[in-house]
């Protein structure tokens, strides 16, 4: 994964991912939306970008892109670790 910036937001204490789309190991295709991807990397939300500085600037803040950031959802790890023993099956 070619990752050119990696970043917890203050706001959210999410991290934030910026990525090159067109690299093959990454699932984003850069015709839907731009060769680069900002990552919610705790939530799992993705937009796409046609230029790294654009790109960059959406990183800044993902309560713009990120749904579960926007309404202010607990992340993947904390849902994860409030699940009952035996309740993930
Ligand atoms: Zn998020």
């Amino acid at each position: 994964m070619r990752v050119r910036q990696r970043r917890r937001n203050r706001a959210t204490g999410t991290v934030v991912e910026v990525v090159d789309a067109t690299d093959a190991t990454e699932p984003f295709d850069p015709a839907d939306g731009g060769r680069w991807a900002t990552v919610c990397v705790d939530h799992g939300g993705v937009a796409q970008h046609p230029t790294l500085a654009l790109a960059r600037s959406w990183a800044a803040d993902p309560t713009g892109w990120c749904d579960d950031c926007r309404h202010g959802r607990p992340t993947i790890n904390e849902r994860c670790l409030g699940l009952p023993a035996g309740a993930g099956r």
